[in-house]
């Protein structure tokens, strides 16, 4: 039977693999420094999201929801969550946000292996809400009615809930100048109001 050789370009590699040693990572005796355009685990950024949920509507597989929580005081806030053991790695999230497709984003993270699934399979970030003035109900997180009032420019003040929201986030308005009275009525029509509320104070006479 006759031997195949080696071709030359063949020889060539493995006399530099002698001195080059391998191509693959020493990993976990060495830490690995991915390339930069590998596209690792996906993580929000809290400063750039503004909570808006693009991200949760277009994800194929459930891999980010969120929580909406008050307390009596009246402070809200919304909980994004991403359960980084179901993502796919899709960029779909990337790609819908809003937020200049800066709210999540991909990172070179890559050891992905955790021992307390119940613990580390997922991230978090928290965003102020905005309450309804009447019901209490959630608006929208304040960063959300900033970034549609920033886009309408002069338009924000054709709607009191945006231009309100917006002088508070200034400090121009006070919150103890809102009326107490909730008559749905002319009360009540300039206050940061949900829509339904918005609707019943529209079309209540009082
Ligand atoms: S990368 Fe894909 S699977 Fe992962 S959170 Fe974004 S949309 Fe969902
Ligand atoms: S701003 Fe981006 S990351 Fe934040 S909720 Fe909206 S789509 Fe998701």
């Amino acid at each position: 039977m006759r031997i195949k050789l080696p071709k030359i370009r063949e020889i060539i590699e493995a006399v530099k693999a002698l001195f080059q040693g391998p191509y693959t990572a020493k990993f976990p005796k060495e830490p690995h420094v991915p390339h930069p355009n590998f596209r690792g685990q996906y993580e929000f950024n809290q400063d750039k999201c503004v909570g808006c949920l693009a991200c949760q509507e277009v994800c194929p597989v459930g891999a980010i929801s969120h929580k909406d929580l008050s307390d009596r005081a009246g402070s809200a806030k919304r909980i994004m969550i991403h359960y980084t053991d179901i993502c796919i790695f899709c960029g779909q999230c990337e790609a819908a946000c809003i937020s200049n497709h800066e709210g999540i984003k991909t990172s070179n993270k890559w050891e992905l292996s955790f021992f307390d699934r119940k613990k580390e399979s997922f991230e978090t970030i928290e965003k102020e809400l905005q309450l309804c003035e009447v019901c209490g109900d959630p608006i929208a997180c304040k960063d959300h009615l900033k970034w549609i009032s920033e886009r309408l420019g002069e338009l924000t003040y054709s709607s009191p809930t945006l231009y309100l929201s917006r002088l508070k986030n200034l400090g121009i308005v006070d919150d103890n100048l809102v009326s107490a009275l909730k008559d749905y009525g002319r009360s009540d029509r300039v206050k940061i109001l949900c829509a339904p509320c918005r609707r019943k104070t529209t079309l209540t006479t009082k």
